[in-house]
């Protein structure tokens, strides 16, 4: 509730539900909009039963949560991790709810999900487990209803089954899903679109803020699909990568790491340990290096009222979903430190996908020069309106992201007159 003090045993969904609440109060929402803002529309869990390789049977449990739909088709990505369940699908579906209607694109917000560790299952597996969930969930998606996209543990791979598998269903629908490979229709520069946001939104920020990025040492918190492509396009910016760190730790290296060679040992190894040259430090103690910005790019929760009071950073910026909880949010706020928000700095990653989807519908093929010109547009615009507000409000730049998102999403409801 707005005013209330966070709780650090909070779930994601309870945390992403105080935000949101500080944000309402500041809409002045009135009390029957906040609880039709808050609580999801449709929540779908379903069995997904595969035979594995052995020839057993194994149950997974997959999810749809289909969080708000007054802007437009839900949309969202497909987690496949051990650790997924219904509250964080919740909250990463409301988190997409407030992130479209920030970058002002026409979807609602939805994510789904199956609780399972990709790295213990076999290519044929993950096939099958992806075609029943897709059967499973097939009825409540569609090109105009629900379209899903990658999020952690799941890649273009994954969507290209996916989309077999609904037309199988239905009859051919690339517009299904987002993220496909670049050769069953998906977009050029899809892959590296949360990046590349995530760098416009940085470098707008850094203007308005007269902030000088020029030799800016970067420590970036997870080396998949979001942070390896911050570590290769920081660079243009002026800044220098000195840590990246994944499940395995932490590598630091104060004078800048050859970002081109730890690729090429990542793509030989699948892991960033072992690259030579570098200083090993555990997870816990990389957070804590010194930097200028950090930059998390792996799971929810991550900085908390038990480290946040460590970070040497002057900006944190939001690459994953939910990296902050409120706590740790407070504890940086009251320091100083400048915190641009996940649904502002990781939209670039929904933004092409909307792209993507536009394209499949037209059935055109944007070149990526276009895709990066009009990506750039609709991150640095929602950028500067979330300074704006934050300086107009003496709020938060994450409390400003928030309002803008909710009041969007009332106004349509409004609009819509359904209720
Ligand atoms: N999974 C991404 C996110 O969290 C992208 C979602 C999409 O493209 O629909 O924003």
């Amino acid at each position: 509730m707005a005013g209330t003090i966070p709780r650090d045993d909070m779930t994601s969904f309870e945390a992403v539900t105080w935000f949101f609440d500080q944000a309402a109060e500041r809409v002045r929402c009135d009390d029957e909009m906040r609880e039709l803002l808050r609580r999801p529309w449709r929540e779908l869990t379903v069995a997904v039963p595969i035979r594995l390789d052995n020839g057993k049977l194994k149950m997974f449990t997959g999810y749809r949560v289909q969080h708000n739909g007054a802007r437009g088709p839900y949309k969202g990505g497909i987690r496949y991790h051990p650790r997924t369940g219904l509250d964080e699908v919740r909250a990463l579906a409301s988190l997409m709810t407030w992130k479209n209607a920030l970058a002002g694109i026409p979807y609602g917000g939805a994510k789904g999900g199956v609780t399972c560790d990709p790295g213990e299952l076999s290519t044929t597996e993950l096939n099958r487990l992806t075609r029943r969930f897709t059967q499973n969930i097939a009825h409540i998606i569609g090109e105009n209803r629900d379209i899903p996209a990658p999020d952690m543990g799941t890649n273009a791979q994954t969507m290209a089954w996916m989309m077999d598998a609904y037309g199988q269903m239905f009859g051919h629908t690339p517009a299904i899903v987002t993220g496909k490979p670049v050769e069953l229709g998906g977009s050029y520069g899809r892959d590296a679109g949360p990046g590349r946001g995530l760098v416009y939104c940085l470098e707008e920020w850094a203007r308005l803020t007269d902030y000088s990025l020029q030799g800016s040492r970067v420590l970036i918190q997870g080396f998949g699909q979001v942070g390896s492509w911050v570590a290769r396009l920081i660079g243009s910016l002026g800044c220098t990568v000195v840590g990246v760190s994944d499940i395995s730790g932490g590598l630091f290296n104060p004078r800048g790491l050859d970002i081109p060679k730890l690729m090429e040992h990542v793509g030989q190894s699948g892991t960033i340990a072992g690259f030579q040259g570098v200083e090993e430090v555990s997870g816990e103690e990389f957070l804590q290096l010194p930097c200028d910005i950090l930059v998390p790019a792996a799971i929810e929760g991550v900085i908390h009222s038990r480290n946040a009071d460590k970070i040497q950073a002057s900006v944190v910026v939001e690459a994953a979903n939910h990296p902050t909880t409120p706590v740790g949010d407070i504890i940086l706020r009251d320091r100083g430190i400048a915190l641009m928000p996940d649904i502002l700095v990781n939209a670039g990653g929904v933004v092409v996908s909307y792209f993507e989807w536009a394209q499949n519908i037209q059935q055109f093929r944007w070149e990526e020069e276009r895709v990066n010109k009009e990506l750039e547009k609709i991150v640095k615009g929602a950028t500067r309106e979330v300074i704006k507000l934050s300086d107009r409000e003496g709020i938060s730049l994450r409390e400003a992201a928030f309002y803008i998102g909710v009041e969007r999403v009332s106004r349509a409801i409004e609009l819509r007159g359904f209720v």
